[in-house]
């Protein structure tokens, strides 16, 4: 028997599973992960605090993850409380909770392309329509030609993201109150990279008490090093934390996940303490791809996306074949990396040019 003789929902048929391939190679610079690991002191916490939940795994986790919801709170700051923040596996949960509360059979949500993957993907996986907007050239986003499509397909959801994935464009504060303002639906700004962007560039954050509406998601994936522990969150009115509160499954959050979060939380001082030297080491790597003469999409995140290759698939495979991994994603003459180790971006620009 194989996948299609099951009864499998009609709109999944004929699908593929998605994801970046995980291959064991010397050199993975295709997820975007943050290439530092955790201190054993770290580790050592973290193991202290598991074994604190361990003693009592027979009963339930905090079902609503106040302790963790009001620790995040504190590390956005900007008058943020619990109620205000929202947690789960991941930020693709966050999302999926935002599509399950705020989408479905009949509604439509929207993005401006090329940007994350996922967002389509989450949003069809509830059955809700996607609409794909476009951006500039630049990869920018024009806030005239955004509201006029807005007003145009009139979304229930409007998805923007910024630093965007997988260009690295970071969005004004005024395109984004623009779209704000414009939609009738939700408006979610996914900031998963909002740590490495250039200092100054405001968080979606600001805007959330004119625009109730308005979802900020942000992750411990990337900037925080944390992409093991799954725990992603997002702040908004408290009237939509009620909403997701109806989709969640019960107990989603287990009590391990919120103890790595937790201790996660504790250590942010030492987590973030590599953000600087990454957003070092990425604007290094644009300028060298660019004096390599390729064309470098301005990056606030921790990637960058560079080309434009006639066959980027030939440049992914030499790049694997010296034993560095990147991605091959966005449109079809790019390819991104991942920003790593200075080691790693030593290794990547020599793989690089001998496949040039
Ligand atoms: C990596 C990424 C996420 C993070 O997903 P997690 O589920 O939190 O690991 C979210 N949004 C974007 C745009 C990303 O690139």
């Amino acid at each position: 028997m194989n996948l299609d003789d099951l009864p499998i929902r009609d709109d999944l048929r004929g699908l593929k599973a998605y994801g970046a391939p995980q291959l064991d190679v010397a050199v993975r610079l295709n997820t975007n992960e943050n290439p530092y690991p955790p201190s054993p002191e770290l580790a050592g916490a973290l193991a202290d605090r598991v074994r604190v939940s361990a003693a009592e795994l027979n009963r339930y986790p905090d079902r609503d993850a106040l302790e963790l919801r009001a620790g995040l709170a504190a590390y956005l700051g900007h008058g943020l409380d619990a109620s205000r923040l929202w947690a789960a596996n991941g930020s693709n949960e966050v999302l999926q909770q935002i599509l399950q509360a705020f989408g479905g059979p009949g509604r439509r949500a929207m993005g401006f392309e090329p940007s994350y993957a996922m967002h389509p993907l989450i949003t069809t996986g509830t059955n809700t329509a996607w609409v794909g907007g476009a951006r500039e050239a630049d990869f920018s986003l024009d806030p005239v030609k955004a509201v006029a499509a807005i007003a145009e397909h009139d979304p229930d959801i409007v998805f923007l993201t910024s630093p965007n994935n997988p260009t690295g464009t970071a969005m004004p504060l005024e395109a984004i109150a623009a779209v704000a303002r414009a939609a009738r639906g939700m408006v979610v700004v996914d900031e998963a990279y909002f740590e490495f962007a250039r200092t100054g560039t405001p968080s979606a954050l600001t805007l959330l008490p004119e625009h109730p509406r308005l979802i900020v998601t942000r992750t411990m994936s990337k900037a925080f090093a944390m992409a093991g522990t799954r725990l992603g969150y997002l702040a908004a009115h408290p009237a939509v934390v009620e909403a997701l509160l109806l989709v969640r499954l019960p107990y989603h959050l287990s009590a391990l996940t919120q103890a790595a979060a937790l201790t996660a939380l504790d250590f942010r001082e030492e987590l973030l303490g590599s953000v600087q030297r990454l957003r070092e080491e990425r604007d290094a790597t644009v300028s060298w791809l660019r004096g390599r003469g390729l064309e470098v999409a301005d990056s606030d995140a921790n990637f960058v996306l560079f080309g434009r290759f006639a066959d980027r698939r030939k440049v992914w495979e030499g790049l694997l074949e010296q034993g560095v991994l990147i991605r091959e994603v966005g449109p079809p003459e790019w390819l991104r990396v991942s920003i790593g180790t200075e080691q790693e971006m030593s290794a990547f620009r020599e793989a690089l040019e001998n496949v040039l």
